[in-house]
């Protein structure tokens, strides 16, 4: 495994996201299978649960590493 979404602290908080809602925050359907990040690696973003959303991984990989202004009015995750 490579990079770092395949470490253990990624996978445990990909986890607790998912356990929380699987509802997608970049196109609202259910059925989210994977987190995004709001902040991409490669803007500085973290694997901290603060940083993530539940999306499916179509929707992810659509969005890639672009920045989130068109998604940050989005869902309503309380104070993670
Ligand atoms: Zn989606």
């Amino acid at each position: 495994m490579t990079g770092r979404t395949a470490n253990r602290r990624y996978r445990a908080e990909r986890a607790a996201v998912l356990a929380v809602s699987d509802v997608c925050w970049l196109c609202g359907e259910r059925g989210a299978d994977t987190v995004d990040h709001v902040v991409p690696y490669s803007h500085g973003g973290t694997d901290n649960r603060a940083n993530l959303r539940p999306a499916h991984r179509s929707c992810n990989s659509a969005r890639g590493n672009r920045a989130p202004t068109r998604f940050a009015d989005l869902g309503d995750f309380g104070d993670w």
